[in-house]
């Protein structure tokens, strides 16, 4: 049978009557002691315990197992692991695969606390990180030591929204140490607009807390393994403790059902917004990965099948204290907060030595504000009006200083 197309996916994922028993979506079990009707029973289960067989809560329950199996339908590979949140995801990835001694490489765009982790957790087990250029590409050749073990890759990456050259990376990589792990935060594209499996990535990781969830009101991490890495992913994390509760996986697998449409108008009216702002005289570029002033755009368009509603510009000025708050403090429909990949709109604002602090690699070559955006599901002509009120209100702040 022809493989099903993206969207009919969404719908029919982990909906397996083993696990939906009648209701349309996966039903909610809680549990953390699970009943083995006799020794033969307790037997079995603890046998499956990692194939979908009910065994103790932390292994799983009929909700988790329903959501894992839709992951791997949606991604592809042999497993999902799941996580309390996306920074879990991240840092059990990497734990499940490094030992004192080892080295990794990890981009320098990458979200600011695996950055921190590196430097504060893996600095402390003696595991060494190089960080790279996101737009290194089969450059990432010449930093690969003898005890490199993971490759980590961020794409578009935080903030700044490089693209990186994937495959590229990937083969550089095989080509040295077939058996490094590379691994990719692929949050901004929720798992399914960039096909990192299908890229050579070995693990795809996500804060589910974001599109998947999609309503700011859970916290959730998924990281898909290939058959090479998923049987270490699977055990490490158990051994660490790793698991979220049968009500968030089932707000994630309901998540999933709107995630292909909510993604669509998140696209549409990030575009609208990023081409809007890309004519304005206050922007000096607008890094939106489907817009070609974005670096490693190109990647985008031979990679991506789609955008998300999350990017970022920079301003010609570098706004002072006083025109930030008045900038900030009084829009109508932009929120002020961290995360994002709900259904709002969310602002927020970094000056350039901010970023030049969270990129060990450097490449921090703009003097301007930077505004990140998250682009909701709101009409964007109020959007548009309300950035525009924004603009005004800073060169209102300059004539008064
Ligand atoms: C938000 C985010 C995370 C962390 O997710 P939490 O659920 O907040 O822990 C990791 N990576 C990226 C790219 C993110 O945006």
């Amino acid at each position: 049978m022809k493989a099903k197309k993206i969207e009919t996916a969404l719908i029919t994922a982990g909906r397996d009557k083993k696990y939906t028993q009648g209701s349309v979506n996966a039903v909610i079990q809680r549990a953390s002691s699970l009943v083995f009707d006799s020794v033969q029973a307790k037997k079995q289960a603890t046998a499956g315990r990692a194939q979908g067989e009910l065994f103790y809560g932390r292994r799983g329950t009929l909700t988790h197992f329903s959501l894992q199996q839709a992951m791997v339908e949606l991604e592809g590979g042999a497993g999902c692991a799941l996580y309390p949140c996306g920074a879990a995801a991240v840092t059990n990835a990497i734990l499940s695969f490094v030992s004192a001694g080892d080295h990794i490489l990890m981009t320098g765009s990458v979200y600011e606390p695996t950055t921190d982790f590196c430097r504060h957790i893996l600095a402390k087990l003696n595991v060494a990180t190089t960080w790279f250029d996101p737009l290194i590409g089969d450059g990432i050749a010449g930093l690969i030591q003898e005890n490199t073990r993971v490759v980590f890759l961020e794409s578009p990456g935080s903030i700044t929204m490089e693209v990186q050259d994937i495959p590229a990376i990937v083969k550089a990589v095989r080509a040295i140490n077939p058996e490094i792990v590379v691994m990719l935060d692929n949050t901004w594209a929720a798992g399914i607009l960039l096909p990192a499996l299908a890229l050579g990535v070995d693990i795809s990781i996500q804060a589910g807390t974001k599109y998947i969830i999609g309503h700011s009101d859970a916290m959730l991490g998924t990281a898909v393994a290939n058959a090479r890495c998923w049987d270490q992913l699977r055990e490490q994390s158990y051994l660490m403790g790793q698991m979220v509760d049968a009500d968030t996986a089932y707000m994630a697998a309901r998540g999933l059902r709107t995630l292909g449409v909510r993604l669509k108008q998140h696209a549409e009216n990030g575009m609208r917004v990023a081409s809007w702002l890309a004519e304005r005289p206050e922007v000096a570029v607008v890094n939106h990965p489907a817009l070609p002033g974005c670096k490693g755009h190109a990647f985008f368009v031979r990679d991506f099948t789609g955008a998300s509603g999350l990017f970022s510009f920079v301003l010609k000025a570098r706004l002072s204290q006083a025109q930030l708050e008045h900038f900030l403090d009084h829009f109508t429909h932009f929120s002020m907060a961290y995360s994002w990949g709900g259904f709002e709109s969310l602002i927020l604002v970094n000056q350039p030595e901010e970023i030049a602090a969270i990129r060990p690699a450097g490449g921090v070559d703009f003097t301007g504000t930077l505004v990140r955006v998250h682009i909701g599901l709101e009409n964007t002509d109020d959007l548009i009006a309300d950035l525009a009120a924004g603009f005004a209100r800073i060169g209102e702040a300059a004539h008064r200083q």
